[in-house]
């Protein structure tokens, strides 16, 4: 008997998508459980504090398909440490969905479908994970912009100026923004979105300020949104 590829998934519930360039779209999330970081700020670390349920490809998909006109976002914790993402990606495609994936920016990109969205980070020193980022995915992402345009955004969450700094230091250095759309994430209540939307139009920066839409239709609600 042939086992069925299955994953381990924290939770999976539909919602607004919060953030990337498709923020404000009706969206199902796929939330995999265990992630290799530990952000300080992390809003997710239930993810890898329970214990995941281990569900077979058929269950997700099946719960995918009560939303049909809905985005489908992978998101973890950090699903690429899951060998059967890559069954998950390959089947939403083959069913034209539209899919996204969050990753940390710590695992390759090389099984990600280039049909699939994939919305890399880049962790910034305030997170305590600066160290974590695969430098070899800077060659990756570029390749998969030329071979599909908005295949792939990169994200920088920002807790703090010296975070703002360096993100600016590495999407000039880079030239991030002639590559993908750039996204500066910061951290609720930890950097003000005036003195960072001050400093992005001072520095004539070419990147996309993002709120996180769900906490600010839902700012008590954790999880599930
Ligand atoms: S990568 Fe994401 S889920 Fe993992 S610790 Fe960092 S913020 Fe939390």
């Amino acid at each position: 008997m042939v086992n069925e590829p299955s994953l381990s998934i924290s939770e999976l519930f539909y919602s607004i998508q919060g953030e990337s360039t498709f923020a404000g779209l009706p969206c199902v999330f796929i939330r995999t459980a265990g992630c290799n970081l530990r952000c300080n700020y992390c809003d997710a670390a239930y993810t890898y504090e329970e214990a995941g349920r281990e569900m077979p490809l058929a269950e997700i998909l099946h719960y995918v398909e009560r939303y049909p006109q809905a985005l489908v976002e992978i998101t973890g914790g950090e699903p690429l440490l899951q060998q059967n993402v890559s069954s998950l990606m390959t089947s939403l495609v083959a069913r034209n969905r539209t899919v996204l994936l969050e990753t940390n920016g710590s695992q390759s990109l090389e099984s990600v479908p280039i049909e699939v969205h994939a919305i890399v980070d880049i962790k910034c020193p305030g997170s305590g994970m600066e160290s974590s980022w695969l430098a070899a995915n800077l060659q990756e992402v570029r390749n998969r912009a030329a071979a599909r345009p908005n295949s792939t955004e990169i994200k920088f969450v920002l807790r703090d100026m010296q975070d703002y700094q360096f993100a600016r230091s590495f999407v000039r250095e880079q030239a991030l923004y002639e590559v993908a759309p750039v996204l500066f994430s910061p951290v609720r209540d930890t950097l003000p979105l005036l003195l960072l939307a001050q400093a992005i139009l001072g520095d004539e920066l070419p990147v996309r300020l993002q709120l996180q839409l769900h906490t600010v239709i839902w700012p008590t609600v954790a999880r599930g949104v």
